[in-house]
């Protein structure tokens, strides 16, 4: 993403080139000092970060200048008062104060939600033709995708078909209400899954404390400031992002980057009900622990990582890798019965077998499945081929 800083303190431009370069790779900035510079440069950028005061323009011209060809700009003033009166503050993104050197990371934060939100569905729920043009004119201006909707009803069947990834309701609203529209939406979406924020001017606390306590995250009182709307969706979005980084890290196992147990746990179980035709493999590598006594744990480590980015690098991408246990993985492999699965197997150990970057030489033994009513069932059969596999003396595949 190209950003331009315009700003004639050149120190203070650098300091915020380095930050926004440092935190954010998908930033590259170039700074100009002077409106008339500024002029003269041809270049397009996604993304303006402009002084309030320059030294060669009256008041704001170049920030009207800026609005008049359509830019998105994010204004930086040492006046807060001056910039809060400010009529232009709507049309733009947002304002920082340059007070001090820490506002700087609020800009980081919001240079990259500003990228990150072009890939964002919101949906915006409002009966009042007039305050939702408002609110999706603010919304679009964070960049985000905005999708529609009169009242509840409608924004149910909005749900229904299209990905969203932030939901914006009034409360008071005919045919479905706020109300009613958030309990819809939680026995669908837990409140991990995806953000409610309410914007009313119901006077009643009561009524605003219902909505929160059936799962909406955050409320806002109508009249609203544009700046405190925009902090609010921000912050919701920055938790959920968090959130969802979390969640798909705990499915991953931390030495060899597959799946573990616990994404097993979780998710395969609807995948195998999914499939009516598919197989189990459970491969173990032979003799692990000589390999840990031998050559020391850390050997043993790099044994586990070469061999699960063998299998990774060697399957379908449909298939699903799995550590299952300390030296035990697992292949779950939708639309494919025992003999195909078999072959794949075979061609694993060939790989093995010939690969000449084993941290130390290694074998491993299988078993496969493809019966079972359920997962479990399916796994333990395999986890039998396997004890076979070991029992007729290892380095081979049972099916
Ligand atoms: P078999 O051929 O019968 O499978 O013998 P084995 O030695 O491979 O099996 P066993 O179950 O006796 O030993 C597995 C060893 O794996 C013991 C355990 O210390 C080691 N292990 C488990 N997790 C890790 C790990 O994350 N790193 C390392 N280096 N070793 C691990
Ligand atoms: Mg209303
Ligand atoms: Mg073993
Ligand atoms: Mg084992």
């Amino acid at each position: 993403m190209k950003i331009l800083i315009l700003e004639d303190s050149r120190t203070y431009a650098l300091l915020i080139k380095k930050f926004l370069e440092k935190n954010l790779v998908f930033v590259e900035c170039d700074i100009i000092g002077s409106f008339k510079d500024f002029q003269e440069n041809s270049k397009e950028y996604d993304l303006y970060i402009v002084d309030y005061v320059l030294p060669d323009v009256q008041a704001d011209e170049h920030i009207k200048y800026l609005l008049e060809n359509n830019k998105k700009i994010i204004i930086m003033t040492q006046f807060e008062e001056k910039v809060l009166d400010l009529k232009l503050l709507d049309k733009v993104i947002d304002f920082v104060i340059k007070d001090d050197v820490s506002v700087i990371n609020y800009l980081v934060r919001l240079v990259k939600r500003f990228y990150k939100n072009r890939f964002l569905n919101v949906l915006v729920v409002e009966d009042s033709k007039t305050i939702r043009a408002v609110e999706v004119s603010h919304l679009k201006l964070l960049n985000f995708n905005i999708f529609e909707a009169e009242n509840g009803e409608e924004a149910l069947k909005v749900l229904e078909k299209e990905h969203i990834d932030l939901v914006v309701t009034d409360i008071e609203m005919p045919k479905l209400d706020g109300i009613g529209l958030v309990k819809e939406i939680r026995k669908e979406h837990s409140i991990d899954d995806l953000p409610i924020l309410v914007v009313s001017s119901v006077e009643s606390v009561y009524t605003a404390l219902k909505i929160l306590k059936l799962g909406a995250n955050d409320f806002v009182r109508k009249p609203f400031q544009k700046a405190e709307l925009i902090i609010r969706i921000n912050n919701l979005l920055e938790i959920y992002d968090y959130l969802s980084k979390y969640k798909n890290d705990s499915f991953i196992d931390g030495l060899t980057k597959v799946y573990n147990r616990f994404y097993l746990e979780t998710n395969l179980e609807n995948m195998f009900k999914l499939c009516p035709v598919k197989s189990v493999a459970m491969l173990d590598i032979d003799f692990f622990k000589k390999v840990n006594d031998t050559y020391g744990h850390q050997k043993g480590d790099e044994v586990l990582v070469h061999f699960a980015s063998l299998i990774k690098n060697n399957i379908r991408k449909e298939d699903v890798v799995v550590r299952y246990g300390g030296e035990e993985f697992l292949i779950f492999m939708p639309n494919t019965s025992k003999k195909e699965a078999f072959v794949v197997l075979m061609k694993l150990k060939k790989l093995l077998e010939a690969a000449d970057d084993k941290p130390v030489p290694y074998t491993f033994s299988a078993g496969i499945s493809d019966e079972g009513e359920t997962l479990a069932e399916m796994i333990k059969n395999a986890d039998e081929k396997l004890y076979q596999s070991k029992e007729n003396g290892r380095n081979r595949i049972t099916i």
